[in-house]
């Protein structure tokens, strides 16, 4: 193992970019880690509207490329790698990975969220088959004029209904209650010709051929949907199982992006529970850099 890094920032979505280039100017060489490569869950996002700077909006795959085009000017680069541990031996983190293990005196935690998988009858059998959690899963299978089912009734279920209507899919969204997405969302995509079926709740998909059938139960009475993909975008959960459990226990003693741990941040969607937007996560990573900084000044005090 090399002496120990300053900084590692673990995560390369909005909030770990933005913590890098802000320490990558503040003079210090932080480590970014990485298991998929820079972008995060921005890059699923059809349209984002309310990230300063981009009159009309911008898509997210293209938000990500101007990220990373900001991050090579700075000289700012992504490590690819696995976090699969955390841990902290006398004030020293130790990094656990799939490509090697790191020491660090500050560890910036930036891994985002992951779908939450729901309960229901026969979608495990058909999951990465017919049934889906994320929007790239479905796009993988280079399918342009199927029918899809979204279940899901937030920003996010909205947001893939109306990118897959976009690229030729007829899509219908099914919401268990009154969806909570954007009211703009929704007339966006009852515009689109987009189907919303609202007071369904799925109970069990059924395979049928090369299609599938969402049994739901909508208001006592049991209704069938038909579709060739489904994508569940029913909330989301933070990732914080790289934190041993002792770390886990100090997380929330002090004011985020602080944590109870000394040297150790949390920043954007893992850490803000239901207030999860790329503004947010870019905001609080500059914030951790910042406080990362005076800590690494102070030699280790805050
Ligand atoms: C469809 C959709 C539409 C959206 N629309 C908008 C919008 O219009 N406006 C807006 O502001 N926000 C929008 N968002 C939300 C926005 O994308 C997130 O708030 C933002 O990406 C959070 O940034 P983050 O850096 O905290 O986490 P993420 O972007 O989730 O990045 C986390 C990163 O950590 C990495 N990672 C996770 N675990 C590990 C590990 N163990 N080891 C190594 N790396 C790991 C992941 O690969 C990922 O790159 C949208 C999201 C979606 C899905």
């Amino acid at each position: 193992m090399d002496k120990a890094k300053e900084v590692t920032v673990i995560g390369a979505g909005p909030a770990g970019i933005a913590a890098a280039i802000y320490l990558k100017r503040a003079g210090h060489d932080p480590l970014l880690l990485d298991k998929k490569g820079p972008g995060g869950l921005i890059v699923n996002a059809n349209l984002i509207e309310n990230y300063p700077g981009f009159p009309g909006g911008i898509d997210g795959p293209s938000l990500r490329n101007r990220f990373v085009e900001q991050m090579q000017s700075l000289g700012v680069s992504v490590t690819r790698a696995h976090v699969k541990r955390i841990s902290r031996v006398h004030k020293i983190f130790r990094v656990e990975t799939d490509n090697g293990d790191y020491d660090s005196l500050v560890i910036i935690v930036a891994t985002g969220t992951r779908p939450k998988r729901i309960r229901m009858k026969g979608a495990k059998a058909l999951e990465g088959k017919k049934v889906f959690y994320d929007l790239e899963g479905v796009l993988a299978n280079n399918i342009v004029d199927g029918r899809i089912i979204v279940v899901g009734g937030g920003d996010i279920a909205f947001d893939y209904a109306i990118n897959l209507r976009e690229r030729g899919w007829k899509v219908k969204i099914v919401s268990r209650s009154t969806p909570r997405c954007l009211p703009l969302l929704w007339k966006r995509a009852e515009e689109k010709g987009i189907d919303v079926l609202v007071g369904y709740s799925p109970v069990e998909v059924l395979d049928k051929d090369d299609s599938l059938v969402l049994l739901c139960n909508s208001h006592g009475e049991s209704k069938e949907v038909e579709g060739d993909r489904l994508l569940i975008a029913c909330g989301r959960v933070p990732n914080l199982e790289v934190l041993d459990s002792r770390l886990r226990r100090n997380l929330w003693r002090r004011g985020l992006p602080e944590t109870g741990v000394p040297g150790l941040y949390l920043v954007g969607d893992v850490a803000r529970k239901r207030y999860r937007q790329a503004g947010i996560a870019v905001g609080d990573g500059i914030l951790a850099a910042m406080m990362a900084d005076s800590y690494l000044k102070k030699g280790g005090r805050r």
